[in-house]
């Protein structure tokens, strides 16, 4: 079921994604054991509920359906998370 185990840092984008629960479990499991990420993550969360509060009486219709439609194209043949960061 869990291929290989996701040690790769989040990338910005993916705590973004986090920020809003739209984090894929697998790089969740990573958020959860490493301190790092953790904190880049609230870091993130705090930042993205300031700026929601501030932009709370602008639509944001499209960039809600932008982001949902991206995730919830499932991923049937494994995962397409792959470091590109190789050193
Ligand atoms: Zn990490």
């Amino acid at each position: 079921m869990t291929p290989t185990p996701d040690t790769r840092h989040l990338t910005p984008d993916e705590v973004e994604l986090w920020a809003e629960g739209l984090l894929p479990a697998a790089r969740d499991a990573h958020l959860a054991q490493c301190d790092e990420c953790r904190v880049t993550a609230g870091r993130e969360r705090k930042l993205f509920r300031e700026l929601a509060q501030l932009t709370r009486f602008a639509p944001e219709f499209g960039f809600v359906e932008r982001v949902m439609a991206k995730v919830k194209i499932p991923t049937p043949s494994g995962p397409h998370f792959r470091s590109h960061t190789d050193s």
